[in-house]
């Protein structure tokens, strides 16, 4: 695997680790010429129907009720305009729900029954997020961790002790994230998760929220981030970002500063981080903050390649 890449000027996508199996498609919109916001939701419906892709869409991880709440975001770099969902259920692809709440609505954030509702008023693809393996997978949890009187009142007891217990990075996190850019130098960047493994109901992560899980803007660059959310959200990193691109900060010197902003956070479980960045010209950098040495990729693909490659993301440590 090569190290960071500094192409300049051209067609360009970057995926993290969860999307691979989009890579291909989201690169076919771009050599047709397709926008970059086509290509984001053509590279994110693969990850989306992948059961094997544990932290988005079918298969995701269940919340502590053992419902699957989707959250997804798309920015258009170009309009500044961008469109979310949060805590969808019943829905196979957040990604394109998000795109037409930027595209058809007034606002930029629909969450819960909302999201739902709107959902189904554009026919959106409804179906079960939920698989076998994701059922039988939240029941082990529940016994291994839960007393049996209480396993035998659920949901019908305070659920806030077991939240708890999904800050275990072994199983907390997960999200599909990319960035393009397109023929025409528009940027653009998008999301999709079910975010933390047995989160509470109605959790948000990062993944939904413009400026701490994803950000664009044609004139500086892009950035996302996959990781404990919480800590993105409390550091607006997507958005820092890119405004320290603005700063006049290259993207690496960007996603520096933005990590050192995190470091500043108070944490209190083990928790990671990567930022995904592309500047204005598509140059790539990107750094995992507090994995496991050896385990921050991410993909790769820039117009002329035939297909896309896993790269090294720089690793740093809290
Ligand atoms: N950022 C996602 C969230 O906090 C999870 C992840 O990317 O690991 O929901």
């Amino acid at each position: 695997m090569n190290n960071q890449n500094t192409s300049q000027g051209q067609r360009v996508i970057v995926a993290n680790t969860e999307g691979g199996v989009g890579m291909a498609a989201a690169a076919q919109v771009l050599m047709a010429g397709g926008r970059g916001l086509d290509a984001i939701e053509a590279g994110i419906r693969p990850v989306e129907l992948d059961p094997t892709v544990r932290s988005v869409g079918v298969g995701g991880w269940p919340n502590l009720l053992g419902e699957v709440e989707l959250d997804a975001l798309i920015m258009d770099g170009r309009s500044l305009k961008s469109g979310a969902v949060g805590a969808l259920q019943g829905f196979l692809h957040p990604i394109s729900v998000a795109r037409q709440v930027m595209e058809q609505l007034p606002h930029v954030f629909l969450v819960g029954e909302g999201a739902a509702r709107f959902a189904a008023e554009i026919g959106a693809e409804a179906g079960e997020n939920r698989t076998d393996e994701s059922r039988q997978q939240w029941a082990e949890w529940l016994a291994r961790y839960v007393p049996a009187d209480l396993i035998a009142a659920w949901p019908n007891v305070p659920l806030a002790p077991w939240a708890r217990l999904t800050a275990d990075p072994e199983r907390a996190g997960g999200t599909t994230t990319f960035l393009v850019r397109d023929a025409n130098a528009d940027i653009a960047a998008g999301t999709s998760t079910c975010g933390w493994a047995m989160k509470y109901p109605g959790r948000l992560g990062d993944s939904p929220v413009i400026g701490a899980g994803g950000y664009a803007d044609n004139r500086y660059g892009a950035a996302a981030c996959t990781g404990h959310g919480e800590l993105s959200i409390r550091a607006g990193t997507a958005r820092s970002v890119v405004l320290y691109m603005k700063m006049g900060m290259t993207v690496q010197e960007a996603c520096h500063e933005a990590a050192d902003d995190l470091r500043r956070l108070v944490r209190e479980f083990p928790a990671a981080l990567t930022i995904h960045a592309i500047d204005a010209s598509g140059a790539a950098y990107v750094v995992a903050i507090g994995k496991e040495p050896g385990t921050g990729w991410y993909w790769y693909w820039a117009e002329g390649m035939p297909s896309a490659e896993k790269r090294d993301a720089v690793e740093m440590q809290w």
